[in-house]
């Protein structure tokens, strides 16, 4: 049984050298408990925050001690009476080839409904954040101007679709050319920004939002904020959602003030965490997967193989290799 933990904190970018794999027994599930099997794991953004050694809205990993993210398992074995072996759960559960759970936090997610995967994405944290970081604090109307940064990634790529179903015109900024071909075919968007390779960013995006910003989903903070910022509409609402820019500075960098922007403008930003809305999850997840049924909502995974793979798979994240949601297939 594989393993993998956390060697050091990484300073800067995150290394291969800041993991470790072990190898371990497979462990027998106790009276009440299960034994799963990981298929399917979710490497993010947010990992990063945990593997620093500062309070937040989660608790920091431990040294020496395996990592975990979202991941869908099997249930290979069960004395819980709530579970049946060969049912599949999605939880939060650590970097281990197999492990036991008393079952504690695990839903069931069925593939009759939808491919496995799709839990770890769009019907799961990531569409969720989509969806009701828009719901909650974006509040987006027909005929608004939707701006969303990190647009071709897994909570970007939906945002924009959802702006679309609700009748927005919607930009987004990305870091190839081949991402903003893509989010504007593939998933609708009216105009896409390479952030990469624009010298003004400020005026790119008031190019591309004639009529100025009413919300800008932000998942990269740093300067695409700033920039989104100026562009704001008189009562825009700004969704902090990720900063994804930032994670990896040893130091915080400064920015221009933003106070008389957002008094002039009546401007509203807000940080947001998803897992404070669980009781609207299964709503949401209702909402997302019907969109995905009548055709106006779709995806996109980069799947990389192999259990061993998963620290590549997150430093990845930091590099823009991937394109919609990154998954480990174990
Ligand atoms: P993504 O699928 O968007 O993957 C990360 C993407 O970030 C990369 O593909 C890359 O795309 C972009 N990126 C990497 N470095 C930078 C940089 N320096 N500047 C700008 N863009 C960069 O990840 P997720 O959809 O899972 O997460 C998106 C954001 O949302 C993250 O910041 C994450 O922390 C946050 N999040 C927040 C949640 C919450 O509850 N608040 C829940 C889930 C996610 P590119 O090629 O375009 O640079």
């Amino acid at each position: 049984n594989k393993t993998i933990s956390l060697k050091e904190r990484p300073s800067g970018k995150p290394t291969l050298n800041n993991f470790e794999i072990s190898e371990e027994e497979v462990p027998k599930p106790k009276d009440g408990e299960l034994l799963l099997q990981a298929k399917y794991v979710s490497v993010d953004p947010y990992l990063r925050g945990r593997m620093r050694d500062q309070k937040s809205y989660i608790p920091p990993f431990e040294l020496g001690k395996p990592l975990e993210s979202g991941i869908i398992a099997e249930v290979l074995e069960s004395n819980n009476k709530n579970f049946t072996k060969g049912e599949f759960v999605n939880g939060m559960l650590q970097w281990k080839k197999f492990q036991t759970s008393n079952g504690n936090g695990l839903n069931k997610v069925d593939r009759k409904h939808a491919p496995l995967k799709t839990y770890l994405g769009v019907l799961g944290l990531t569409g969720l954040t989509a969806y009701l970081g828009l719901e909650k604090i974006g509040k987006l109307q027909k005929g608004e101007t939707l701006l969303v940064s990190g647009a071709a990634g897994a909570v970007g790529s939906v945002v924009g679709q959802i702006g679309k179903i609700k009748g927005c015109r919607v930009v987004g900024i990305a870091g190839s050319e081949e991402k903003i071909d893509r989010i504007q075919e593939k998933f609708g968007f009216d105009a896409a920004i390479n952030y990469k390779t624009t010298t003004n960013i400020n005026k790119a995006v008031a190019a591309a939002c004639p009529n100025g910003v009413d919300v800008y989903f932000d998942n990269v903070g740093g300067e695409i904020l700033d920039a989104a910022l100026v562009n704001m509409n008189r009562y825009g609402r700004v969704i902090n959602c990720g900063a994804i820019s930032l994670y990896n500075k040893t130091e915080t960098p400064t920015g221009p003030r933003v106070e008389p922007l957002l008094i002039k403008n009546s401007i509203l930003m807000q940080g947001f965490i998803v897992r404070d809305f669980v009781k609207d999850f299964g709503p949401a997840q209702k909402q997302l997967a019907k969109w995905m049924e009548e055709d106006k909502l779709t995806y996109l995974e980069t799947v990389v193989e192999g259990f061993e793979n998963i620290p590549q798979a997150f430093i990845d994240l930091f590099d823009g290799k991937n394109k919609g949601k990154m998954i480990v297939v174990v």
